[in-house]
């Protein structure tokens, strides 16, 4: 008898650590969860940006098989178990993986576009990618379908689409073809006219790369393979940002395709059967245009004289660069916000300027982490301030009523941007809201 109760302690007592040591790293996980979605909440984060899942709490059996498939954990905190059921705790992290779906073994996941509060703007298009204007075309993340590999394979295939039906006969001075944007889409749609030998250009008012230029520096990026024209399969699977974007450096030096850098597209007007396109540079008279602008929109610009100096950015990539350096950042949004920190914590000296007056509308984190920022001197932050001119070596503002001038080697402007959506609806493209639905 003594001996039976012996042997079972001897299997009961480590059982009941492990069960002990389970509960209490879920419970740990579940707290992270929710302190999460609380704070994702409370910096007005609480809707994603575009393609999300949505999970059906009845069938949602808690395996969090979902949770470990998600390529951007645990760098950001996207989905995680609450209560025993999946929940998309950061929804504006969420960048449409679908790796989710996948991996749930019981289909209680499904992705939509845009939620009940806040619609996503999808254009309206022919399973050849043309939009509701005739002749306008519309690859990759704009036309819904994010992540790199399908930005790819759409350009690809919308420009095969255009070479079958472009017309044999056409004025000298017209193109074939103009693709806007040289993302993932733009850069494979760019491939696919070459290989064609079409007469065509591609503009692109930032760089090569698209949004995966804007990534931060050595982001893992995970993608899967995909076949282009003149460039064979591209068998990438994980790889680092700065690999990517080299090689796809390396591609265009070698096939030498005709993209035209710091170039943005104004507005698209008709004009016979083509049409006429203005940019930041000029126009184009084109046959047929290529939208490949993913759904970052064009960031907005301050307007002051010297803003077109080249040390003047939109985004902030790589911090290290600024180390030493007087770097003023513009904006009191979270971009702005990180901005300024991680500058002045890699050695850069800080001034940050907002129109307002306070930071509500960013994180708690952030505006903790600029607080602290500023009360050990990393930050001088400018609260009613607006920038009036931008010279080569300092900066003029006007604070609390005030002109003032400061020493200055970069300025980094986070004020937001104007959304393609806009753009889209200018051209009369016709767009459908989607509030949550695939
Ligand atoms: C932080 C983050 C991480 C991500 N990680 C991954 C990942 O790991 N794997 C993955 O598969 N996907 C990832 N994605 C998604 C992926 O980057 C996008 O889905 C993809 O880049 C979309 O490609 P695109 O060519 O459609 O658009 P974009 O990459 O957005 O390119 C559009 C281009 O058009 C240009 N443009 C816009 N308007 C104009 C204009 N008027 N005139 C001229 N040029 C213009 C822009 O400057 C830009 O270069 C991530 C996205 C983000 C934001
Ligand atoms: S994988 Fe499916 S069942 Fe498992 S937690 Fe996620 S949604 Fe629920």
């Amino acid at each position: 008898m003594v001996a039976s109760h012996t042997l079972l302690l001897a299997y009961a007592a480590p059982l009941a650590l492990i069960w002990t040591w389970y509960l209490g790293r879920a419970r740990r996980r579940e707290s992270r969860s929710i302190a999460a979605r609380e704070q994702a909440a409370a910096a007005g984060h609480a809707e994603p940006a575009s393609l999300h899942p949505v999970i059906d709490t009845v069938r949602c059996i808690g395996c969090g098989s979902c949770v470990k498939a998600c390529p951007e954990q645990p760098e950001h905190h996207v989905l995680g178990l609450i209560a025993n059921k999946a929940q998309l705790v950061s929804p504006s992290e969420c960048i449409g993986h679908g790796a989710c779906r996948t991996a749930c073994p019981v289909n209680a996941i499904t992705l939509v576009f845009g939620s009940a509060q806040r619609g996503v703007d999808i254009p309206v298009l022919s399973p050849e990618f043309e939009s509701s204007v005739p002749g306008i075309f519309v690859a990759g993340e704009l036309g819904g379908m994010g992540l790199i590999r399908n930005a790819l394979a759409q350009g690809h295939q919308a420009v095969d689409a255009i070479h079958r039906r472009r017309p044999k006969a056409r004025p000298a001075d017209e193109l074939d073809l103009l693709i806007v944007g040289a993302g993932p889409a733009g850069f494979a749609a760019s491939l696919t006219a070459k290989s064609h030998g079409m007469r065509f250009v591609t503009v692109e008012q930032d760089s090569l790369g698209g949004a995966v230029f804007q990534y931060p520096r050595a982001k893992l990026v995970m993608t899967s393979p995909v076949t282009l024209p003149l460039a064979g399969k591209l068998r990438f699977g994980q790889t680092s940002k700065e690999a990517l974007l080299e090689f796809w450096q390396g591609l265009e030096r070698r096939i030498g395709l005709p993209i035209r850098y710091g170039e943005r597209v104004e507005s698209i007007v008709r004009a016979g059967s083509g049409f006429v396109v203005r940019t930041t540079r000029g126009e184009h008279r084109v046959a047929t245009v290529l939208l490949a602008i993913g759904r970052r929109g064009t960031p907005r610009k301050l307007g002051v004289p010297g803003e077109d100096l080249p040390k003047v950015v939109y985004r902030l990539i790589d911090p290290e660069q600024y180390a030493g350096q007087d770097v003023l950042v513009v904006g009191g949004g979270d971009s702005a916000l990180e901005a300024a920190t991680s500058i002045a914590e890699a050695g850069g000296r800080v001034t940050l300027s907002y129109r307002g007056d306070t930071f509500a509308r960013a994180k708690p984190r952030n505006r903790e982490r600029i607080a602290a920022a500023a009360k050990s001197g990393q930050v001088a932050v400018l609260f009613q301030s607006e920038v009036r001119r931008i010279g080569p070596t300092s900066v003029e503002l006007s604070h609390a009523g005030r002109e003032m001038e400061v020493r200055n080697d970069a300025v980094i402007v986070s004020v937001g941007g104007v959304l393609p959506a806009d753009f889209l609806r200018k051209v009369g493209i016709e767009v459908e809201t989607k509030y949550g639905t695939a």
